[in-house]
């Protein structure tokens, strides 16, 4: 049989980290089991529900590069995939309940009866084992028993009833989903049993939690999906990081793309206890993705941020751009933090507002301009000769590569840490580099 799961959120909100967290275990499952990653969206409460949150929800899924096989705005067989659209289903299976004298009116609400001594108990996939009894559920409170509202008066269906009915006539294998929804479990099995309907297999997917603990919130920094884009995180890294919290791809796999965690996951192996949202592991993470990216792909995702900063991109062709991100090589975690590391390249203004000379003598000056005259004299404008010069230079002085090469440094970078100094040199330039040393009056 073909798996089946579904991602159902509401559209109350943007994508946030459970949720994006739930959608992607969906899809690792499907794509796992060659199987179908439905996108419904369960917008009964109408009050809080909206077409944006259903668009923001979606771009984030699509950020996240989890993309879905039937759902609202693809299709498919078993629409349709908004709630809102499927009020008569739910009436006329709630219909079949009353006639059966398993569910009862009350004013306009339709009620399911829920009898007691019932077993409801019920094997997760990823928990195990769940105790259960019909005697214990909670959702109304009547004389003695607990019964279950399936449409309320307003002809709306509860959650607990539609997303039976739907996972139902959707076809769906396996109910994945964050362990809050355990508790109701039970109630959406005394549906299907009073429907004589097979139920699906339940995962459960454990809490997310702060690194202190608590349950994530917007106490903890960022929590929707796309705040980790606007901070500078891939997309990639991302899913990488989301797919680690509380599953692992096998001993010292951290770093991998989409169809690698496809094929290695299995639900089995999802850990029940709580997963903790470590911002320093995405770091690293995302900084190892970073690293990875071809020059052409790694520029497509830093302009936008050198952008941000104000600096003139347009004033350079990519292939100059793309080869000082290679430059950079691994420096900078995120996309935005690597952007303002190598903003030198781009434009001298950064520079100048980060380096400020003070306290050169002018002994000082007169030695420094001699050690950039004979550099500036290079012909070969190589990184590789622009140093062997500059050793000559110093040792032929008899003084130390250091002091010269770090107002060097500041002089084109405006800061203390770089790639090579040399390699910086030969990519800005012989012109540029002489600019920036001149107005340093240091040439
Ligand atoms: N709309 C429910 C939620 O967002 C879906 C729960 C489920 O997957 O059954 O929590």
């Amino acid at each position: 049989m073909e798996t089946r799961v579904r991602f159902a959120p509401s559209p109350t909100g943007a994508l946030h980290i459970g949720g994006g967290h739930t959608a992607l275990f969906n899809w690792l499952w499907a794509r796992h089991t060659g199987g179908k990653f439905i996108l419904r969206i369960e917008d009964t409460d109408l009050q809080r529900s909206t077409r944006e949150y259903e668009d923001t929800i979606m771009s984030g899924m699509e950020w996240l590069g989890l993309d879905w096989d039937e759902g609202p705005n693809v299709g498919g067989s078993f629409g349709p995939y908004r709630q809102s659209e499927r009020l008569d289903m739910y009436r006329e299976n709630a219909e079949v309940l009353v006639k059966d004298g398993r569910a009862y009116r009350e004013d306009d609400a339709i009620i399911f009866k829920v009898l007691p001594g019932l077993d409801l108990s019920f094997d997760d996939a990823v928990y195990g084992h769940i105790e259960s009894k019909s005697d214990g559920l909670k959702e109304r409170e009547t004389e003695g028993l607990k019964d279950i509202v399936m449409i309320k008066g307003d002809g709306m269906p509860t959650y607990n009833y539609a997303v039976v009915i739907d996972d139902h006539f959707m076809n769906i294998t396996h109910v994945i989903r964050g362990e809050d929804h355990i508790s109701n479990t039970p109630k959406q099995m005394l549906l299907y049993k009073a429907f004589g309907w097979e139920q699906p297999v339940f995962a459960h997917l454990p809490m997310i939690l702060g690194k202190d603990k608590k349950k994530l919130s917007k106490r903890h920094g960022a929590t929707s999906v796309y705040e980790f884009r606007d901070m500078g995180y891939m997309p990639d890294s991302v899913f990488n990081f989301l797919a680690l919290l509380g599953w692992s791809a096998g001993e010292d796999k951290e770093i991998f793309d989409r169809q690698e965690a496809a094929r290695l996951f299995e639900l089995h192996r999802v850990t029940r206890k709580a997963a903790v949202f470590d911002p320093d592991k995405l770091n690293h993470i995302n900084q190892e993705h970073l690293k990875r990216l071809d020059p052409k792909t790694r520029l497509g995702l830093i302009k936008p941020f050198w952008i941000e900063l104000g600096l003139p991109v347009e004033k350079h062709d990519d292939d100059y751009l793309a080869a000082a991100l290679t430059l950079m090589g691994g420096r900078g975690q995120t996309a935005k933090e690597m952007a303002a590391f190598s903003d030198y390249y781009v434009s001298f203004e950064p520079v100048k507002e980060r380096y400020k000379p003070e306290g050169v003598t002018s002994e000082q000056a007169a030695r420094l301009k001699d050690f950039f005259a004979s550099l500036l004299g290079e012909v070969d404008w190589k990184a590789e000769t622009l140093e062997t010069r500059a050793r000559a230079w110093v040792e032929e002085n008899g003084v130390k590569m250091k002091d010269y090469a770090m107002p060097l440094r500041f002089a084109l970078t405006g800061m203390k840490v770089s790639p090579g100094v040399f390699e910086v040199a030969e990519l800005l330039g012989r012109g540029e580099v002489r600019k920036r040393l001149e107005h340093y009056g240091f040439a």
